[in-house]
């Protein structure tokens, strides 16, 4: 195969399916969307003027194949329709290594196998693409028998617009455990955990839930803007002196070094493949914790002041900031 004009297949069409097929396309790929007829997200797909046909049929003919279905389906999806379905010497790739790195699919050795990773969610993927700018995106080769692999990821990567912003080379290892670190232990985890307690905290000295609000969920955005755009030195430059002395001296304090030391078990778990197994197994019994741990997180107070607060806010219609061009809910689909 040339190198050329690679014709794709995304199978799945959920946050980062629809993003990579929107992208690609407006690069100039040719794109076919491979789905299980009658699922949810056939008709968005559809709308969106693709051709959309059974995952076989789609990747029957594809010279890549994007691999963008729940992690937890991926394995029988492989075996399945991947694996006697694919052309020889086709490209294989995931956005995240979870599945070939932790060998729950051991992909065909005729398969240039690779990985293209944007470091932001599918809607945020799409959305900088569209304004001219891009998501960074991280690559990895698995296995490549083609000679080929190196360049077919960074084709794809371009093409969803993340070589406007960074692409930098990585390992399907390297890639996996630092994922799944920073979405347990900084961002959906760490964040999310962080700014519960600290409502928490202020709502039972008896502040008012609204005034909490604002202040550890409100302005967070504030701040991590300024990380965004200038790392830790510039919310520094931007907040008040008594704020900057205030963090100096409390930060440490909440954010200690016991932090670490869990962060660190979170982690070796992460590595030594218990976090994968546990997931892999809560997936097989129906998602029964994930469900009540889902539950108690919209049940928390703060998203019942949260939801007044924001009515608010007009400007936060459905379609802004991350969740422009975002799917509906997305589904996991357990046995
Ligand atoms: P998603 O849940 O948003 O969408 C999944 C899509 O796959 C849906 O269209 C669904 O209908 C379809 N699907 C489910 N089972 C299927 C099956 N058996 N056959 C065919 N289609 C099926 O998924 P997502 O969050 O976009 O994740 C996709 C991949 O991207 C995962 O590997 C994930 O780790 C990776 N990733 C996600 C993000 C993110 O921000 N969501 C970021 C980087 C990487
Ligand atoms: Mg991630």
């Amino acid at each position: 195969m040339s190198n050329a004009t690679p014709s794709i297949a995304i199978v799945g069409y959920g946050s980062q399916g629809r993003a990579h097929a929107l992208n690609l396309r407006d690069s100039g790929f040719q794109v076919v969307v491979g789905l299980r007829p009658g699922g949810p997200t056939e008709r968005q797909a559809k709308a969106d003027g693709f051709t959309v046909r059974t995952p076989a049929d789609a990747v029957a003919d594809a010279d890549l194949v994007a691999v963008l279905t729940p992690d937890m389906v991926q394995k029988q999806l492989y075996a399945d329709v991947l694996a006697p379905h694919m052309k020889q010497g086709a490209c294989l790739l995931f956005a995240h290594g979870l599945n070939v790195h932790f060998d729950m699919i051991a992909p065909r050795a005729d398969l240039d196998v690779v990985l293209v990773a944007p470091k932001g969610p599918g809607a945020l993927v799409r959305r900088e693409y569209e304004i001219g700018r891009g998501v960074p995106c991280i690559y990895a080769v698995h296995q490549d028998p083609t000679g080929n692999a190196e360049q077919l990821a960074l084709t794809y990567a371009a093409g969803l617009g993340g070589a406007r912003a960074n692409i930098i080379r990585t390992t399907f290892k390297e890639e996996t455990e630092t994922d799944l670190f920073g979405e347990q232990a900084v961002l959906c985890g760490g964040a999310s955990s962080l700014v519960q307690a600290g409502f928490e905290t202020l709502v039972e000295a008896g502040y008012q839930p609204e005034i909490a609000y604002y202040e550890v969920l409100h302005e967070l955005k504030l701040i991590v803007d300024l990380f965004y755009e200038g790392g830790i030195t510039r919310m520094l430059e931007f907040v008040s002196e008594t704020a900057q002395y205030g963090d100096f001296v409390s930060g440490p304090r909440v954010i200690d070094a016991s932090v670490k030391a869990r962060m660190k078990d979170v982690l070796t778990d992460i590595q030594n493949g218990t976090f994968t197994r546990n997931w892999q197994a809560e997936y097989d019994a129906g998602l029964p914790n994930y469900r009540k741990f889902q539950q108690a997180d919209k049940d928390h107070p703060i998203e019942h002041v949260g939801k007044q607060l924001r009515a608010k806010m007009t400007w936060l219609g459905e379609q802004t900031g991350a969740q422009a061009g975002a799917p509906a809910q997305p589904q996991s689909e357990a046995a």
